[in-house]
């Protein structure tokens, strides 16, 4: 028996009307980054369908080192696979989404931070990075340090946005911008 049980049913059903989507460039030319938590899907905030716009999710929705390597490889493959080659072609926008009552807000807390970094043996540093206490603040330094890597293609522009768990509600904070 497993957890999954029930939603291999659902997936019995998507699976009987399913039509495969070719690899091609993301119909909205848009890589979303966001937190992991359960009530941020962006497939259902925002309606995104197959074949979209890849998400990239992790505790916060933080721009890590990890995620900028990401975005670097997949505009890397984007240009080789899609022949966007010419210098003024774009690739795709990173739309960077923070969230409010977001739970990585706990480690904005020393004390809180602390025993985190004691009980699972992340560094005390890392968890610090990762704490959205106010979305609007952090999704500002995410924006600007992906802006700022020399990782990321010329050709792909970076925006932030604020979801409000409470209206269900997406602010744009910031406007897409190129390196
Ligand atoms: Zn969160």
């Amino acid at each position: 028996m497993t957890r999954m049980t029930s939603l291999l049913e659902r997936n019995e059903q998507f699976a009987r009307t399913y039509t495969p989507e070719a690899l091609g460039v993301p119909a909205r030319q848009l890589l979303i980054v966001t937190c992991l938590d359960h009530r941020v899907d962006p497939a259902i905030i925002l309606g995104l369908q197959l074949g979209d716009a890849p998400v990239i999710r992790n505790a916060g929705g933080r721009v890590t080192q990890a995620v900028i390597d990401d975005i670097a490889f997949l505009a890397f493959l984007a240009e080789q696979l899609f022949g966007r080659q010419s210098p003024a072609d774009t690739l795709f926008e990173v739309a960077v989404v923070h969230h409010t009552q977001c739970g990585t807000g706990f480690l904005a807390d020393p004390d809180f931070r602390r025993r985190a970094a004691e009980a699972t043996g992340v560094p005390e540093a890392a968890l610090d990075a990762s704490a959205v206490a106010d979305p609007r603040l952090t999704v500002k330094t995410d924006v600007e340090r992906l802006l700022a890597s020399p990782l990321l293609s010329p050709k792909v522009s970076v925006s932030g946005h604020v979801y409000d768990i409470a209206t269900g509600r997406v602010t744009t904070t910031l406007d897409a911008r190129y390196p």
